[in-house]
Protein backbone atom coordinates (compact mmCIF):
# COMPACT_ATOMS: atom_id res chain seq x y z
CA UNK A 1 0.00 0.00 0.00
CA UNK A 2 1.36 3.34 -0.84
CA UNK A 3 2.02 6.07 2.18
CA UNK A 4 -0.41 7.97 3.11
CA UNK A 5 1.01 11.29 1.85
CA UNK A 6 0.30 14.42 -0.04
CA UNK A 7 0.48 14.49 -3.54
CA UNK A 8 -0.49 17.49 -5.86
CA UNK A 9 -0.03 19.46 -8.98
CA UNK A 10 1.63 22.67 -10.10
CA UNK A 11 -1.06 25.88 -9.95
CA UNK A 12 -4.57 25.49 -8.13
CA UNK A 13 -6.69 27.54 -5.25
CA UNK A 14 -7.93 26.86 -2.16
CA UNK A 15 -11.73 27.96 -2.43
CA UNK A 16 -14.33 27.51 0.85
CA UNK A 17 -14.70 23.92 1.07
CA UNK A 18 -17.80 24.23 2.56
CA UNK A 19 -18.96 20.10 2.60
CA UNK A 20 -19.86 20.82 5.85
CA UNK A 21 -23.82 20.84 4.50
CA UNK A 22 -23.45 17.91 3.78
CA UNK A 23 -20.75 15.85 4.50
CA UNK A 24 -22.35 13.92 7.57
CA UNK A 25 -25.38 13.55 5.97
CA UNK A 26 -26.43 9.39 4.61
CA UNK A 27 -27.31 9.05 1.00
CA UNK A 28 -31.01 9.42 1.44
CA UNK A 29 -33.94 8.18 -1.43
CA UNK A 30 -35.70 10.50 -2.85
CA UNK A 31 -39.72 9.27 -3.89
CA UNK A 32 -39.84 9.15 -7.61
CA UNK A 33 -41.93 11.96 -8.30
CA UNK A 34 -45.29 12.35 -10.14
CA UNK A 35 -43.73 13.08 -13.96
CA UNK A 36 -40.06 12.84 -15.32
CA UNK A 37 -38.82 14.71 -18.33
CA UNK A 38 -36.02 12.07 -19.70
CA UNK A 39 -33.83 14.45 -22.02
CA UNK A 40 -32.57 11.99 -25.20
CA UNK A 41 -29.68 13.50 -25.16
CA UNK A 42 -27.84 13.82 -21.64
CA UNK A 43 -23.97 12.61 -22.76
CA UNK A 44 -20.95 13.89 -25.49
CA UNK A 45 -21.47 12.50 -28.61
CA UNK A 46 -23.79 11.49 -30.82
CA UNK A 47 -27.59 12.13 -30.05
CA UNK A 48 -30.28 9.08 -29.66
CA UNK A 49 -33.47 8.50 -31.43
CA UNK A 50 -36.62 7.53 -29.09
CA UNK A 51 -38.20 3.98 -29.21
CA UNK A 52 -41.44 4.94 -27.48
CA UNK A 53 -44.42 6.78 -28.49
CA UNK A 54 -46.81 8.80 -27.37
CA UNK A 55 -49.67 6.39 -25.27
CA UNK A 56 -46.81 3.72 -24.60
CA UNK A 57 -46.11 1.95 -21.00
CA UNK A 58 -43.16 1.83 -19.97
CA UNK A 59 -41.71 0.48 -16.75
CA UNK A 60 -38.45 1.37 -14.24
CA UNK A 61 -35.08 0.53 -17.01
CA UNK A 62 -37.27 0.16 -20.05
CA UNK A 63 -34.90 1.55 -22.75
CA UNK A 64 -36.39 4.82 -23.93
CA UNK A 65 -33.78 5.20 -26.99
CA UNK A 66 -31.25 3.95 -29.39
CA UNK A 67 -28.10 5.25 -29.66
CA UNK A 68 -26.84 6.57 -32.78
CA UNK A 69 -23.21 5.44 -33.28
CA UNK A 70 -20.57 4.16 -31.20
CA UNK A 71 -20.25 7.18 -28.99
CA UNK A 72 -23.70 7.29 -28.11
CA UNK A 73 -25.43 6.05 -24.82
CA UNK A 74 -29.46 5.32 -24.41
CA UNK A 75 -31.78 6.15 -22.24
CA UNK A 76 -33.73 4.27 -19.65
CA UNK A 77 -37.00 4.76 -17.39
CA UNK A 78 -36.84 5.99 -14.59
CA UNK A 79 -40.53 5.70 -13.55
CA UNK A 80 -43.24 2.78 -14.21
CA UNK A 81 -45.99 4.15 -16.28
CA UNK A 82 -47.16 6.44 -19.47
CA UNK A 83 -45.78 8.11 -21.92
CA UNK A 84 -47.74 11.62 -22.14
CA UNK A 85 -45.45 13.85 -24.27
CA UNK A 86 -42.36 14.06 -26.55
CA UNK A 87 -41.15 17.00 -27.12
CA UNK A 88 -38.45 19.66 -26.92
CA UNK A 89 -37.90 20.94 -23.37
CA UNK A 90 -35.41 23.10 -21.22
CA UNK A 91 -32.55 20.80 -20.39
CA UNK A 92 -29.74 22.41 -17.44
CA UNK A 93 -27.02 22.41 -20.16
CA UNK A 94 -28.87 25.58 -21.19
CA UNK A 95 -30.67 24.63 -24.87
CA UNK A 96 -33.68 22.67 -25.20
CA UNK A 97 -33.18 19.21 -26.15
CA UNK A 98 -36.05 16.49 -26.95
CA UNK A 99 -37.44 14.75 -24.12
CA UNK A 100 -39.65 11.94 -23.09
CA UNK A 101 -42.15 12.62 -20.54
CA UNK A 102 -43.43 9.79 -18.06
CA UNK A 103 -47.04 10.20 -15.47
CA UNK A 104 -45.51 7.74 -12.58
CA UNK A 105 -48.32 5.18 -12.30
CA UNK A 106 -47.27 5.06 -8.50
CA UNK A 107 -46.44 1.22 -9.24
CA UNK A 108 -42.10 1.66 -9.17
CA UNK A 109 -42.68 -1.73 -11.74
CA UNK A 110 -39.63 -2.98 -13.10
CA UNK A 111 -38.70 -4.10 -16.56
CA UNK A 112 -38.23 -7.58 -17.12
CA UNK A 113 -34.22 -6.44 -18.42
CA UNK A 114 -33.63 -5.66 -15.29
CA UNK A 115 -32.13 -8.74 -13.68
CA UNK A 116 -28.96 -9.71 -11.62
CA UNK A 117 -26.66 -11.83 -13.51
CA UNK A 118 -24.61 -13.85 -10.51
CA UNK A 119 -21.65 -14.54 -13.33
CA UNK A 120 -20.97 -11.71 -14.71
CA UNK A 121 -17.13 -11.61 -14.34
CA UNK A 122 -17.15 -14.48 -17.12
CA UNK A 123 -18.18 -11.92 -19.56
CA UNK A 124 -15.82 -10.79 -22.04
CA UNK A 125 -14.48 -7.86 -22.23
CA UNK A 126 -15.88 -6.76 -25.23
CA UNK A 127 -19.58 -7.75 -23.75
CA UNK A 128 -18.82 -5.44 -20.84
CA UNK A 129 -18.49 -2.81 -22.57
CA UNK A 130 -21.39 -3.42 -24.94
CA UNK A 131 -23.56 -3.92 -21.68
CA UNK A 132 -22.18 -0.76 -20.22
CA UNK A 133 -23.07 1.44 -23.74
CA UNK A 134 -26.76 -0.09 -23.63
CA UNK A 135 -27.05 0.73 -19.37
CA UNK A 136 -26.24 3.86 -21.10
CA UNK A 137 -23.52 4.77 -18.55
CA UNK A 138 -21.67 7.86 -19.01
CA UNK A 139 -19.28 10.00 -16.89
CA UNK A 140 -21.19 10.96 -13.66
CA UNK A 141 -18.36 13.27 -12.39
CA UNK A 142 -20.33 15.80 -14.74
CA UNK A 143 -18.24 15.48 -18.05
CA UNK A 144 -20.58 12.63 -19.20
CA UNK A 145 -18.38 10.97 -21.90
CA UNK A 146 -20.10 7.87 -22.96
CA UNK A 147 -17.92 5.30 -20.09
CA UNK A 148 -17.35 2.60 -22.85
CA UNK A 149 -15.69 4.35 -25.14
CA UNK A 150 -13.64 5.06 -22.42
CA UNK A 151 -12.99 2.27 -21.70
CA UNK A 152 -11.94 1.10 -25.54
CA UNK A 153 -8.29 2.56 -25.94
CA UNK A 154 -6.77 1.64 -29.08
CA UNK A 155 -4.30 -0.97 -29.40
CA UNK A 156 -1.43 1.06 -29.60
CA UNK A 157 -2.28 2.71 -26.39
CA UNK A 158 -2.71 0.34 -23.54
CA UNK A 159 -3.48 1.39 -20.21
CA UNK A 160 -1.37 0.79 -16.97
CA UNK A 161 -2.60 2.49 -14.39
CA UNK A 162 -5.94 3.01 -13.73
CA UNK A 163 -6.95 6.10 -11.23
CA UNK A 164 -10.44 6.07 -9.44
CA UNK A 165 -11.40 9.69 -8.94
CA UNK A 166 -12.46 10.36 -5.11
CA UNK A 167 -10.86 13.63 -5.39
CA UNK A 168 -14.21 15.49 -5.00
CA UNK A 169 -12.23 19.24 -4.84
CA UNK A 170 -15.31 20.82 -5.94
CA UNK A 171 -16.52 22.75 -2.85
CA UNK A 172 -20.06 21.81 -1.54
CA UNK A 173 -20.24 18.51 -3.40
CA UNK A 174 -20.61 15.04 -0.99
CA UNK A 175 -22.05 13.05 -3.40
CA UNK A 176 -18.72 10.91 -4.67
CA UNK A 177 -17.55 11.15 -0.42
CA UNK A 178 -20.49 9.67 0.73
CA UNK A 179 -21.05 7.13 -2.14
CA UNK A 180 -17.02 5.99 -0.96
CA UNK A 181 -18.50 6.03 2.68
CA UNK A 182 -21.62 3.74 1.94
CA UNK A 183 -21.42 1.91 -1.25
CA UNK A 184 -16.77 1.08 -1.32
CA UNK A 185 -17.75 -2.50 -1.84
CA UNK A 186 -19.95 -2.03 -4.87
CA UNK A 187 -16.88 0.74 -6.07
CA UNK A 188 -14.57 -1.97 -5.84
CA UNK A 189 -16.30 -4.68 -7.53
CA UNK A 190 -16.39 -2.34 -10.13
CA UNK A 191 -13.07 -1.57 -10.03
CA UNK A 192 -12.07 -5.50 -10.46
CA UNK A 193 -14.67 -4.96 -13.49
CA UNK A 194 -12.86 -2.60 -15.16
CA UNK A 195 -9.66 -4.34 -14.23
CA UNK A 196 -10.82 -7.23 -16.90
CA UNK A 197 -11.65 -5.08 -19.50
CA UNK A 198 -8.38 -3.18 -19.85
CA UNK A 199 -6.33 -6.05 -18.42
CA UNK A 200 -4.61 -3.51 -16.17
CA UNK A 201 -2.79 -4.21 -12.68
CA UNK A 202 -2.40 -1.12 -10.73
CA UNK A 203 -4.96 0.87 -9.82
CA UNK A 204 -5.04 3.74 -7.26
CA UNK A 205 -8.28 5.36 -5.45
CA UNK A 206 -7.47 9.00 -4.88
CA UNK A 207 -9.35 10.84 -2.37
CA UNK A 208 -8.76 14.34 -1.18
CA UNK A 209 -7.60 14.24 2.48
CA UNK A 210 -10.57 15.81 3.49
CA UNK A 211 -12.60 12.81 3.72
CA UNK A 212 -10.75 10.96 6.26
CA UNK A 213 -13.79 8.70 6.47
CA UNK A 214 -13.83 7.48 2.77
CA UNK A 215 -9.78 7.31 2.90
CA UNK A 216 -10.27 4.83 5.76
CA UNK A 217 -13.65 2.87 4.13
CA UNK A 218 -11.56 2.20 0.74
CA UNK A 219 -8.57 1.30 2.55
CA UNK A 220 -10.13 -1.20 4.97
CA UNK A 221 -12.16 -2.85 1.72
CA UNK A 222 -8.99 -3.40 -0.40
CA UNK A 223 -6.83 -4.02 2.11
CA UNK A 224 -6.37 -7.80 1.04
CA UNK A 225 -6.13 -6.40 -2.73
CA UNK A 226 -2.67 -5.91 -3.58
CA UNK A 227 -3.72 -4.21 -7.37
CA UNK A 228 -5.49 -1.53 -5.49
CA UNK A 229 -3.90 1.23 -3.70
CA UNK A 230 -5.72 4.47 -2.02
CA UNK A 231 -3.81 7.96 -2.03
CA UNK A 232 -4.43 10.78 -0.24
CA UNK A 233 -4.00 14.02 -1.90
CA UNK A 234 -3.49 17.40 -0.96
CA UNK A 235 -6.57 19.75 -0.43
CA UNK A 236 -6.32 21.85 -3.49
CA UNK A 237 -8.78 22.86 -6.57
CA UNK A 238 -9.13 21.29 -9.54
CA UNK A 239 -7.10 18.18 -7.78
CA UNK A 240 -10.30 16.22 -9.17
CA UNK A 241 -9.51 17.45 -13.34
CA UNK A 242 -8.22 14.29 -15.48
CA UNK A 243 -4.69 16.11 -15.84
CA UNK A 244 -3.82 17.42 -12.32
CA UNK A 245 -4.83 13.84 -11.33
CA UNK A 246 -2.29 12.33 -12.97
CA UNK A 247 0.05 14.53 -12.29
CA UNK A 248 -0.15 14.20 -8.75
CA UNK A 249 -0.19 9.79 -8.76
CA UNK A 250 1.78 9.37 -11.47
CA UNK A 251 3.95 12.51 -12.30
CA UNK A 252 3.16 11.77 -15.82
CA UNK A 253 1.99 15.13 -18.36
CA UNK A 254 -0.50 14.49 -20.66
CA UNK A 255 0.59 16.41 -23.52
CA UNK A 256 -1.19 19.33 -25.30
CA UNK A 257 -4.46 17.77 -26.77
CA UNK A 258 -3.72 14.49 -25.69
CA UNK A 259 -6.09 11.98 -23.43
CA UNK A 260 -5.10 10.62 -20.54
CA UNK A 261 -4.35 7.07 -22.50
CA UNK A 262 -1.46 8.87 -24.05
CA UNK A 263 -0.15 8.69 -21.11
CA UNK A 264 -0.59 5.26 -20.22
CA UNK A 265 -3.77 5.90 -17.57
CA UNK A 266 -7.44 5.90 -17.71
CA UNK A 267 -9.16 7.92 -14.69
CA UNK A 268 -13.04 7.09 -13.67
CA UNK A 269 -15.12 8.66 -11.40
CA UNK A 270 -16.18 6.48 -8.39
CA UNK A 271 -19.46 6.98 -9.01
CA UNK A 272 -19.42 5.87 -12.44
CA UNK A 273 -17.45 2.86 -11.56
CA UNK A 274 -20.57 2.37 -8.56
CA UNK A 275 -23.16 2.63 -11.64
CA UNK A 276 -20.33 -0.14 -13.77
CA UNK A 277 -21.34 -2.50 -11.44
CA UNK A 278 -24.54 -2.57 -11.04
CA UNK A 279 -25.18 -2.17 -14.47
CA UNK A 280 -23.22 -5.68 -15.11
CA UNK A 281 -24.37 -7.19 -11.09
CA UNK A 282 -27.65 -6.34 -10.95
CA UNK A 283 -28.88 -5.22 -14.86
CA UNK A 284 -29.49 -1.90 -13.76
CA UNK A 285 -29.69 1.16 -16.05
CA UNK A 286 -28.67 4.02 -15.08
CA UNK A 287 -31.97 5.67 -13.98
CA UNK A 288 -30.91 7.31 -10.95
CA UNK A 289 -27.99 8.89 -9.43
CA UNK A 290 -26.51 10.39 -6.18
CA UNK A 291 -26.24 14.01 -6.25
CA UNK A 292 -25.94 16.44 -3.42
CA UNK A 293 -28.59 19.38 -2.68
CA UNK A 294 -26.48 21.73 -0.43
CA UNK A 295 -25.96 25.49 0.07
CA UNK A 296 -27.12 28.32 2.31
CA UNK A 297 -30.40 28.82 0.14
CA UNK A 298 -31.78 25.40 0.55
CA UNK A 299 -33.60 24.95 3.45
CA UNK A 300 -32.60 20.91 4.48
CA UNK A 301 -29.10 20.19 2.65
CA UNK A 302 -29.22 16.18 1.56
CA UNK A 303 -27.17 13.72 -0.24
CA UNK A 304 -29.79 11.84 -2.42
CA UNK A 305 -30.39 9.25 -4.82
CA UNK A 306 -32.42 11.09 -7.43
CA UNK A 307 -34.44 9.87 -10.85
CA UNK A 308 -33.11 10.79 -13.57
CA UNK A 309 -35.37 13.16 -15.17
CA UNK A 310 -36.76 14.17 -12.06
CA UNK A 311 -37.02 17.74 -11.98
CA UNK A 312 -34.93 20.57 -10.15
CA UNK A 313 -38.36 21.93 -8.57
CA UNK A 314 -39.13 18.60 -7.43
CA UNK A 315 -35.79 18.08 -5.85
CA UNK A 316 -36.12 21.49 -4.11
CA UNK A 317 -39.33 21.20 -2.73
CA UNK A 318 -38.07 17.71 -0.84
CA UNK A 319 -35.45 19.28 0.46
CA UNK A 320 -37.84 21.87 2.36
CA UNK A 321 -37.67 24.37 -0.57
CA UNK A 322 -35.79 28.06 -0.43
CA UNK A 323 -34.66 29.87 2.02
CA UNK A 324 -36.00 33.28 1.25
CA UNK A 325 -32.91 34.96 0.36
CA UNK A 326 -31.72 32.46 -2.25
CA UNK A 327 -30.32 34.52 -5.51
CA UNK A 328 -28.88 31.61 -7.34
CA UNK A 329 -29.55 28.00 -8.42
CA UNK A 330 -26.47 26.30 -9.97
CA UNK A 331 -25.70 22.56 -11.25
CA UNK A 332 -22.93 21.24 -10.05
CA UNK A 333 -20.48 23.30 -8.07
CA UNK A 334 -19.58 26.83 -7.80
CA UNK A 335 -16.46 26.58 -9.74
CA UNK A 336 -17.45 24.66 -12.95
CA UNK A 337 -21.01 23.85 -12.48
CA UNK A 338 -24.14 26.41 -14.52
CA UNK A 339 -26.02 28.77 -13.54
CA UNK A 340 -29.45 27.62 -13.99
CA UNK A 341 -32.21 30.33 -15.04
CA UNK A 342 -34.98 28.04 -14.29
CA UNK A 343 -35.85 25.48 -12.12
CA UNK A 344 -38.15 23.56 -14.52
CA UNK A 345 -35.32 21.41 -15.70
CA UNK A 346 -34.28 17.77 -15.08
CA UNK A 347 -31.71 16.27 -12.93
CA UNK A 348 -29.65 14.47 -15.75
CA UNK A 349 -26.59 11.57 -15.53
CA UNK A 350 -24.26 14.46 -14.83
CA UNK A 351 -25.77 16.01 -11.77
CA UNK A 352 -23.41 15.84 -8.80
CA UNK A 353 -25.39 18.71 -7.42
CA UNK A 354 -27.72 21.23 -7.20
CA UNK A 355 -26.01 24.32 -5.65
CA UNK A 356 -28.52 27.16 -4.11
CA UNK A 357 -26.46 30.79 -2.93
CA UNK A 358 -27.80 33.40 -1.28
CA UNK A 359 -27.05 36.89 -2.08
CA UNK A 360 -24.24 37.02 0.31
CA UNK A 361 -22.35 34.65 -1.71
CA UNK A 362 -22.96 35.42 -4.68
CA UNK A 363 -20.59 37.58 -6.17
CA UNK A 364 -22.20 40.99 -8.07
CA UNK A 365 -18.73 43.30 -8.37
CA UNK A 366 -17.97 44.73 -11.70
CA UNK A 367 -15.21 44.06 -13.43
CA UNK A 368 -12.08 46.03 -13.26
CA UNK A 369 -9.25 46.55 -15.83
CA UNK A 370 -6.34 44.04 -15.03
CA UNK A 371 -3.66 45.30 -12.42
CA UNK A 372 -0.68 42.68 -14.14
CA UNK A 373 -0.97 40.92 -10.71
CA UNK A 374 -0.11 38.03 -12.62
CA UNK A 375 -2.23 35.87 -10.17
CA UNK A 376 -3.99 33.64 -12.49
CA UNK A 377 -0.97 32.75 -14.42
CA UNK A 378 0.34 31.80 -11.27
CA UNK A 379 -2.58 29.85 -10.28
CA UNK A 380 -3.61 27.89 -13.86
CA UNK A 381 -3.00 24.52 -13.38
CA UNK A 382 -2.35 23.99 -17.05
CA UNK A 383 0.43 26.83 -17.50
CA UNK A 384 -1.82 28.76 -19.50
CA UNK A 385 -2.18 33.13 -19.17
CA UNK A 386 -5.70 33.23 -18.76
CA UNK A 387 -5.77 36.95 -19.10
CA UNK A 388 -4.23 37.45 -22.71
CA UNK A 389 -6.20 34.73 -23.37
CA UNK A 390 -9.39 36.08 -22.32
CA UNK A 391 -8.37 38.90 -24.48
CA UNK A 392 -7.83 37.74 -27.63
CA UNK A 393 -11.48 35.86 -26.53
CA UNK A 394 -12.87 39.23 -26.14
CA UNK A 395 -11.34 40.72 -29.31
CA UNK A 396 -12.21 37.65 -31.15
CA UNK A 397 -8.18 36.86 -32.07
CA UNK A 398 -9.31 33.18 -32.57
CA UNK A 399 -5.74 32.31 -34.02
CA UNK A 400 -3.51 33.72 -31.84
CA UNK A 401 -5.92 32.36 -28.42
CA UNK A 402 -5.51 28.67 -30.00
CA UNK A 403 -1.32 29.82 -30.44
CA UNK A 404 -1.57 30.61 -26.62
CA UNK A 405 -3.53 27.03 -25.69
CA UNK A 406 -7.05 28.34 -25.25
CA UNK A 407 -7.98 24.63 -26.04
CA UNK A 408 -6.29 23.49 -23.30
CA UNK A 409 -7.63 25.30 -20.90
CA UNK A 410 -10.07 22.81 -18.49
CA UNK A 411 -12.14 25.59 -17.58
CA UNK A 412 -11.65 25.27 -13.80
CA UNK A 413 -12.28 28.61 -13.21
CA UNK A 414 -9.58 29.01 -10.82
CA UNK A 415 -8.21 32.39 -12.86
CA UNK A 416 -11.97 33.98 -12.10
CA UNK A 417 -11.54 33.10 -8.35
CA UNK A 418 -7.88 34.57 -7.87
CA UNK A 419 -8.67 37.57 -10.17
CA UNK A 420 -8.56 40.93 -7.76
CA UNK A 421 -9.74 42.85 -10.31
CA UNK A 422 -13.14 40.64 -10.53
CA UNK A 423 -12.49 39.98 -14.33
CA UNK A 424 -14.56 37.29 -15.91
CA UNK A 425 -11.71 35.46 -17.12
CA UNK A 426 -13.04 31.63 -17.74
CA UNK A 427 -16.38 33.27 -19.81
CA UNK A 428 -14.82 34.93 -22.08
CA UNK A 429 -12.14 31.42 -22.24
CA UNK A 430 -15.39 29.52 -22.97
CA UNK A 431 -16.65 32.19 -25.74
CA UNK A 432 -13.89 31.63 -27.35
CA UNK A 433 -13.14 27.90 -27.25
CA UNK A 434 -17.00 27.72 -28.12
CA UNK A 435 -16.26 30.20 -31.05
CA UNK A 436 -13.59 28.64 -32.44
CA UNK A 437 -14.95 25.15 -32.27
CA UNK A 438 -18.13 26.12 -34.03
CA UNK A 439 -15.51 27.72 -36.84
CA UNK A 440 -14.32 24.48 -37.10
CA UNK A 441 -17.40 22.70 -37.42
CA UNK A 442 -18.53 25.14 -40.32
CA UNK A 443 -14.96 24.09 -41.82
CA UNK A 444 -15.22 20.32 -41.84
S1 LIG B 1 -7.23 29.43 -18.02
FE1 LIG B 1 -8.57 27.66 -17.89
S2 LIG B 1 -7.31 26.06 -16.98
FE2 LIG B 1 -6.29 28.03 -16.55
S3 LIG B 1 -7.09 28.66 -14.55
FE3 LIG B 1 -8.39 29.61 -16.10
S4 LIG B 1 -10.10 28.20 -16.35
FE4 LIG B 1 -8.47 27.03 -15.31
S1 LIG C 1 -5.43 37.96 -11.91
FE1 LIG C 1 -6.77 39.50 -12.84
S2 LIG C 1 -5.74 41.43 -12.44
FE2 LIG C 1 -4.22 39.84 -12.05
S3 LIG C 1 -3.15 39.59 -14.05
FE3 LIG C 1 -4.83 38.12 -14.04
S4 LIG C 1 -6.51 39.21 -15.06
FE4 LIG C 1 -5.03 40.76 -14.42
Amino acid sequence: MLGFKERTFHGGAHPPEAKKYTEKKPIEKMPAPEQVVIPLQQHIGAPTEPLVKVGDRVKIGDRLSEPKGFVSVPVHASVSGKVVKIAEMPHPLGKKVLSIIIQNDGEDAFSEAVRPDENYMDLSPEEMRKRIQMAGIAGMGGATFPTHVKLSPPAEKPIDTLIINGAECEPYLTADHRTMVEFSEEIVAGIKIIQKILGVKRTIIAIEKNKPDAIKKMRGVTRNDSSIDVIALKVKYPQGAEKQLIKAITNREVPTGGLPMDVGCLVQNVGTTRAIYEALARGKPLYERVTTVTGPGIKEPKNLIVRIGTLFKDVIAYCGGYREDVSKLIMGGPMMGLAQHTDDVPVIKGTSGLLLLTEKYVRVADPMPCIGCNRCVDTCPMHLVPTTLAEFADFKRYVEAEKWGIMDCIECGTCTFVCPAKRHLLQSIRFGKYEINLQKRKAS
